[in-house]
């Protein structure tokens, strides 16, 4: 059985189909980079897959349990975390708080307060300092660390690297290359593609709403991907009609 397998989901956002029949499935362990333009659906899918979105047509299935019937906070609980894009930490309440608050829906796991601070060694100094007052990287560090504290099957990341220096995006990705040692199903937006096509095993390029590309990294090139993501087969495949 696949760990996660997701068949034909659909999300808008009013009139708007911002996600359109899209369809793969992850076997456990599996490290996939989620990539397209602005726009392309990538964090419509990646929210209505968590149950920050609702769904308006399909399926997804955690271990064989279907999420689109339960809450965001029971799909949690049943192995899935979400990374959202721009952190959405508490910014009043320290590191530690922050962290503790993910391990409220707490699964068995090996991931402790102890071990994120062991994962991510620059946030045991900030531990008792407030989330409003930490580096973009402590943030982004923090953000991870609390997805991780529900100890997730699959963890979804979205845009990990925006809004950090180059030597912040390197510790956040040293830390994350611990995790894929881990066996955690990793499903990650990164618009550097270099970055996601070492990082990640498979590629999945998303346009206007669905995949258009969907390949094990190493069997494809930068210049497939970028096709994929400027919708050049697809335009292609007009011109020749
Ligand atoms: P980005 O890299 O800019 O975050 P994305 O690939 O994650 O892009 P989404 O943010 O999922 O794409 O957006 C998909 C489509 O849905 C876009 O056309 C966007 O304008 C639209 N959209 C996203 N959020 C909303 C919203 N809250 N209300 C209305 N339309 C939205």
């Amino acid at each position: 059985m696949m760990q996660l397998d997701i068949q034909k989901l659909d999300a808008r956002h009013g009139q708007l189909k911002a996600v359109k029949g899209v369809s793969f499935s992850l076997s456990k362990g599996e490290i996939v980079a989620l990539v397209g333009a602005n726009g392309a659906g990538k964090s419509t899918l990646l929210r209505t897959i968590a149950g920050a979105h609702k769904a308006s047509g399909g399926s997804v299935l955690l271990n064989g349990s279907n999420l689109l019937l339960k809450t965001a906070f029971q799909r949690v609980g049943l192995g899935l975390a979400l990374v959202p894009e721009g952190r959405k930490l508490f910014q009043d309440m320290t590191v530690e708080e922050n962290l503790l608050l993910g391990g409220v829906s707490r699964r068995a796991g090996s991931w402790t307060l102890d071990k994120i601070f062991e994962g991510f060694p620059n946030l045991l100094k900030r531990r008792h300092a407030r989330a409003g007052t930490l580096s973009g990287g402590e943030q982004q560090a923090t953000a991870i660390g609390r997805a991780l504290m529900s100890n997730p099957d699959v963890l979804m990341l979205d845009e990990i690297s925006l809004g950090l220096s180059p030597v912040a995006v390197g510790l956040v990705y040293v830390a994350m290359e611990k995790l894929t040692a881990l066996g955690t199903t990793i499903i990650l937006v990164e618009q550097d593609l270099s970055r996601a096509m070492s990082f990640a095993s498979r590629i999945i390029c998303m346009l206007e709403g669905q995949i258009v590309l969907d390949a094990p990294s190493k069997s494809i090139s930068r210049d497939d991907v970028t096709a994929a993501y400027f919708g050049k087969h697809r335009q292609a495949q007009v011109e020749k009609h």
